[in-house]
């Protein structure tokens, strides 16, 4: 396993926690939390130092004075996944997590150390075998591969054991840390086991609800929140979205070295839940009941929400390549977009670019001009039944060579760097970056007619829905913004700004709301 960091707190920030917290002694052998506990405090040491374990009891690593202990389960309230044992006679300080959660809202340099720290290690720990979820279940299995998925994007550190488990149980089994059991759990359960998430009533009532907390949903909820909105945020998957998945975002304004897709969005989280968003993840909305005064928003389990306002903000799935070990390259290597940074990074090297749009053509032809050697391979005979004439012959002019019928079959590489990749035919091409533009498909499907859509599925806004303002959906009071939204930017700052401009129209839709509703006579 990469060693997690262990970074140490200073005097100043060991004062500010000694404030809010207690400090206490614990002896040699004293265990201060183990696997399978609901929650723990925030420990930073004084004196002495600490081991932590994983549930077979092998060490993981030593901290030591100034030191501190905790990962991301301190943040979301999951159950913890290590075991603490004290093994030098130890002075130190325990914050309970809702104090320090309310301090991080204030104290930005000691949440920028804890948050990255405690990234880092959940990181660590989704590299160690036999931590965190045990998940038991064929590939066959559709549920099996969906509590992957979840486990997957939330971070979750997990094990998959690829079997049936014995005597037809449903699958899959998962056994969470502490050793509970749950056969056939829906992903709702397992995270509701794990302490993950809020619990919604049969019936929740919200000024504002957002469906989907990708960075469109994020930013229509720190800004709806922050304005005072009774906000709600429903996820089916994992808080995050897309972008949550993404290892480096590198053209987000205000961070020139780039940012991890995680850090951002769990900063963003965070920020949401600062200013009073209620985030409950995971929780699928499966219908939507327009009204004139509120809406009906229908979600698994039997639950719905009544909101005066709705934004949707579900985004899109990139179509990605059916190849193992994909998103290990994903952000580092393996691209969705060409902007001029990936042009920059490409310059000289050996490129693929994989569709025959006229995206990967555009894509091809900007970095092939930045001085990339670029092959552009796509499944049909003939380019041209998929490309425009114009991008075509671009291509020829700026020496893209074209493969035609060709289709990946395997990725090879190393730490994320890309190497080869070996065609369906058995070929093996070097290339050190691949570009994917496969398409994408709103996750819109579930809206049915509820709101006007696009022949592609995305949500129309504007004047392409009739509708007054740029963001509104054919329905007053129903808003789209991000990737969901038909002719968005895909990107991770349009959907922020689309989701923090949306709530705009919200105060004006919600404020004419009001001036409509009827005057209430005064009593003389
Ligand atoms: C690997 C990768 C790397 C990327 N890198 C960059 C980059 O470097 N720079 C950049 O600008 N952009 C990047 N992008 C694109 C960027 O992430 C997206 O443009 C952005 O995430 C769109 O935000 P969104 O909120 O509109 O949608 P999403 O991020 O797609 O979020 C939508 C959310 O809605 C949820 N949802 C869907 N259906 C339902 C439902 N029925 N009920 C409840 N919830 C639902 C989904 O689970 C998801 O969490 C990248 C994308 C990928 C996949």
């Amino acid at each position: 396993m990469a060693a997690p960091s262990s970074p140490t707190l200073s005097s100043s920030q060991l004062a500010t926690l000694a404030a809010l917290g207690e400090e206490r002694t614990a002896n040699v052998g004293d265990v201060l939390y183990r696997v399978g506990d609901a929650t723990y405090p925030f420990v930073a040491i004084l004196e002495g130092e600490v081991a932590i374990l994983d549930e077979t009891g092998n060490e993981i690593i030593r901290h030591g004075a100034s030191g501190f202990l905790g990962e991301l389960n301190l943040m979301s309230g999951q159950t913890v996944f290590v075991t603490a044992v004290v093994t030098e006679p130890l002075r130190y300080i325990a914050v309970e997590r809702d104090a320090l959660r309310s301090l991080l809202f204030d104290d930005v340099a000691l949440s920028d150390l804890l948050l990255t720290t405690f990234i880092a290690r959940r990181e660590a720990l989704q590299t160690v075998h036999g931590i965190g979820l045990e998940i038991v279940g064929p590939r066959s299995s559709e549920a099996t591969m969906r509590m992957l998925d979840f486990a997957r994007s939330n971070r979750l550190p997990f094990t998959w054991r690829e079997e049936s488990p014995a005597g037809g149980e449903p699958v899959p089994l998962v056994r969470l840390p502490g050793g509970l059991e749950l056969r056939g759990p829906t992903t709702g359960q397992v995270s509701r086991a794990l302490g993950i998430g809020r619990e919604l009533a049969r019936r929740e009532e919200a000024d504002l609800v957002v469906v989907g907390a990708g960075p469109a949903g994020l930013g229509a909820a720190v800004y709806g929140a922050s304005e005072g909105l009774s906000t709600l945020v429903v996820e089916s998957t994992a808080l995050g979205g897309q972008a949550g998945t993404s290892r480096r975002i590198e053209n987000y304004l205000g961070f020139p070295a780039g940012i991890s897709g995680s850090e951002l969005t769990s900063r963003a989280v965070t920020q949401a839940r600062k200013f009073g968003a209620r985030l409950a993840s995971p929780y699928r909305a499966l219908s939507l009941e327009p009204g004139s005064g509120s809406h009906i928003v229908r979600l698994e389990e039997d639950h719905e929400i009544v909101a005066r306002t709705v934004i949707l903000a579900t985004g899109a799935q990139y179509r990605r390549l059916p190849v193992d070990g994909l998103s290990d390259y994903e952000g580092l290597t393996v691209f969705y977009a060409a902007g001029p940074p990936e042009a920059e990074l490409c310059g000289a090297s050996r490129v693929g670019v994989v569709g025959g749009g006229n995206s990967a053509g555009q894509a091809a032809v900007w970095l092939a001009r930045g001085g990339a050697l670029v092959t552009l391979l796509h499944r049909r005979a003939d380019l041209r039944e998929t490309m425009s004439d114009y991008l075509v012959r671009e291509l020829e002019r700026y020496g893209v060579a074209v493969r035609d019928r060709s289709q990946i079959a395997a990725l090879h590489g190393k730490d994320g760097r890309l190497e080869a990749v070996t065609l369906e035919d058995g070929e093996r091409l070097s290339f050190s970056f691949l570009f994917l533009f496969l398409g994408a498909e709103p996750c819109t499907d579930w809206l049915d007619a509820a709101v006007a859509r696009a022949a592609d599925g995305f949500i129309l806004t504007g004047s392409a829905a009739d509708a007054e303002n740029l963001l509104e959906t054919s329905v007053p009071g129903i808003f789209a913004a991000g990737d969901a939204r038909s002719g968005s930017t895909k990107r991770c700052a349009t959907a922020v700004g689309e989701g923090a401009m949306a709530v705009q129209f919200v105060h004006a839709r919600l404020a004419a709301n009001a001036a409509a509703e009827p005057a209430v006579s005064q009593p003389r």
